[in-house]
Order: structure tokens, then C-alpha cells, then sequence
């Protein structure tokens, strides 16, 4: 069981790593080709708060308006929100479709993040 001390240094490392959310105009875009593979080029682009690790070779116009969608919701609900939201959405397709992919794919994030113009 948490105790007080436990949520508030939860609350203070949360509210350290959203500052460079609110400050940040575009998340820092890093090209490499160290990015592990899950599935075929999947992922082709990871988004972690306020940086977006790009697959070298599948750099994008595209997928960088995908991934500056996620920034904006790291940057709407904080990385602690985020982040349960985001487990959360993927933990309840994983069961409705019992796939990996599935999971991902039908993310209420990834939904939103698709539909960038
Ligand atoms: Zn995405």
C-alpha cells in the first residue's frame, strides 16, 4: 500500500517529466536504426514524451504528423495519465481481440493518432 510520501514523489517525478512537454513546441525526432522490431518494420517510429525514435529509413512526413499526434497527448494528460491510459486502451483490445497486434491497432491513441491530417 502506498503511503503518502510514495504518491507525492510519484506526483513530483511526474510533474519533472511533463515539464518538457509544456515547454517543448515539437517532440525531439531521433533517426536510428536500434529501434527492436516487433512485427515485420514495426515500429517504424516510437513515441516516449518528448521523443520520437524514428526507424532510419522509414522517415516520414506522414509518420512524424502521427507521432506529433502522441506528443500532444503525453503533453495533454501528463506521462503518469498517459501512460495508464495508454496501457489501459491496449490492455482492453488485447482482450476483446486476444492479439498483440489487435491491441495496438484498435488503441483509442493510435486511432486518434491515425487520423492526423
Ligand atoms: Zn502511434
Amino acid at each position: 500500500m502506498p503511503d503518502l510520501t510514495d504518491i507525492l514523489i510519484l506526483l513530483a517525478l511526474n510533474l519533472l517529466l511533463w515539464t518538457p512537454l509544456l515547454i517543448l513546441k515539437h517532440p525531439i525526432f531521433i533517426v536510428t536504426e536500434r529501434l527492436p522490431r516487433l512485427r515485420g518494420d514495426f515500429p517504424a517510429g516510437v513515441s516516449w514524451l518528448f521523443l520520437v525514435f524514428v526507424r532510419k529509413g522509414f522517415d516520414s512526413a506522414e509518420l512524424r504528423r502521427h507521432e506529433e499526434v502522441h506528443f500532444r497527448q503525453w503533453r495533454r494528460y501528463s506521462p503518469l495519465v498517459m501512460g495508464a491510459l495508454y496501457l489501459g486502451s491496449s490492455l482492453y483490445w488485447l482482450i476483446r481481440t486476444r492479439s498483440l497486434w489487435g491491441a495496438y491497432w484498435h488503441n483509442r491513441f493510435e486511432v486518434e493518432a491515425r487520423k492526423a491530417p
